[in-house]
């Protein structure tokens, strides 16, 4: 492998030169892992930086802040798959990208060089300065066991605001709703249960979603009498006051950002500052149809944090874990000097939509369905999914790289 202080202008992927680092252990990058613990890039070296050694699986994510999973059925543990696949893991978090002498810099450890990178690192909600965002998940957790304890230790009815009316919002406040009304009602306190109301910039809850399913989730929020409030971004957030851009204010207890999320600001600074790493308008990386940079051919990105130039996909868990196969292919292509190849992303991809009491509602197009039924069928193929990175050789879990 050349040192990191080889010139840098002809180090992009070159046949020989073979280590591969797959910066964060997302949806797309788990899949990666796994393909190349079956069929390992010949002469290889790969690492895995990760700021989360358990990684969460976004389509069980509200069932787990329901109380319908532990931690442990709702995150993949990456440390293990790693180990599983025979690739080093640093748990460390990337806090920019030295591109100009091919280096990931880490808030703890040595810079790592490469010689091909991947970076799936997903978004988060923009932080302001009252609330907490839903990402990074392992804080947003603890926060919220805080928030149960909060609600079950106080006299008082708390009221909680949720900013953010995209799915990942809704399907969040009904999660919260249903956790703390079963907590209280468990307490013998039902109705102190806390308010909930959910702000949104766009006109109607689920913009982008057609109209029959945003009726149906309307209806459900409704019935369950949480305060719908759309049309006006929120202006500003201080000391548990939101005020929308209107002048509307509201005084909440506590405020959950489920707002779309917002490229890591390092990321931005390394582009600028370095070798400028080619970014779309809203800063997250530009890549080809290949999923390759579109400035850096040794640099590829997948899941939230990568726009597909020419054909956006939305930021969603499933779109992110679609990418994980093709990324595989391309990373092996470009590994061994071959041309990369595109893929072509699904026009329409089912979204299944809890509600947070065991019930669901499927969307596809202009199609939609809810019931019960849903819910099993989420389900049985979240478990499905979650069984690729769990169910491994005992080895994998051994306390010893194999
Ligand atoms: C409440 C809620 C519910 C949702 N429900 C669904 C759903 O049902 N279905 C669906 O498809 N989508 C859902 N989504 C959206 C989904 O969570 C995201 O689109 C998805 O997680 C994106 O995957 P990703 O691979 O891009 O990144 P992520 O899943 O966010 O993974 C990023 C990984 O990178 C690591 N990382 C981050 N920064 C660094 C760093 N600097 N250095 C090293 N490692 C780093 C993190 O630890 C993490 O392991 C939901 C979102 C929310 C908020």
């Amino acid at each position: 492998m050349p040192s990191p202080a080889t010139p840098p202008k002809d180090r992009a992927m070159r046949p020989a030169a073979r280590t591969l680092v797959l910066l964060g252990g997302g949806h797309s990058h788990v899949a990666v892992i796994r393909a190349f613990a079956i069929n390992p890039p010949a002469g290889t070296t790969i690492i895995v930086i990760g700021r989360d050694a358990k990684t969460p699986y976004s389509g069980m994510l509200p069932g787990l802040i329901a109380g319908h999973y532990t931690n442990a059925e709702a995150h993949i543990d990456i440390a293990v798959l790693c180990r599983f696949a025979g690739i080093r893991f640093i748990h460390d978090e990337a806090t920019g990208l030295d591109l100009a002498c091919q280096r990931v810099l880490c808030r703890t450890g040595a810079p790592v060089p490469y010689d091909c990178l991947s970076i799936d690192i997903g978004a988060s909600p923009a932080l302001r300065a009252s609330g907490i965002g839903i990402k990074p998940i392992a804080p947003f957790l603890a926060h919220w066991e805080a928030l149960c304890a909060r609600a079950l230790a106080t006299p008082e009815r708390l009221h909680i605001g949720v900013v953010g009316a995209g799915a990942g919002g809704v399907e969040l406040v009904l999660a919260l709703q249903f956790r703390l009304e079963g907590l209280l009602r468990a307490a013998g306190r039902p109705h102190d249960a806390p308010r909930f109301s959910l702000f949104g910039q766009a006109a109607t809850i689920l913009p982008g979603f057609a109209e029959p399913a945003r009726r149906r989730l309307e209806r459900i929020l409704h019935r369950r009498s949480i305060g719908v409030f759309t049309g006006q971004p929120i202006g500003t957030a201080a000391d548990g006051v939101l005020q929308r851009a209107d002048g509307m204010r509201f005084a909440l207890d506590d405020v959950i950002w489920a707002t779309g999320g917002a490229p890591a600001p390092w990321l931005a600074r390394s582009g600028l500052a370095q070798t400028g790493l080619a970014l779309d308008p809203k800063g997250f990386i530009a890549v080809h149809d290949t999923l390759q940079s579109t400035s850096h051919p040794a640099v590829f990105a997948a899941g939230d944090i990568a726009s597909v130039i020419g054909r956006p996909s939305p930021k969603s868990g499933v779109y992110a874990v679609r990418q994980g196969k093709p990324l595989a292919a391309n990373l092996r292509r470009a590994l061994s000097g071959q041309a990369l190849v595109p893929f072509q992303p699904q026009r329409h991809a089912l979204a299944l939509i809890g509600t947070g009491d065991r019930r669901a509602i499927a969307v596809k197009g202009s199609w939609s369905a809810e019931g019960r039924w849903v819910w099993l069928w989420k389900d049985q193929i979240d478990r499905r999914f979650m069984s690729r990175y769990t169910n491994l050789p005992d080895h994998a879990r051994a306390d010893h790289p194999r």
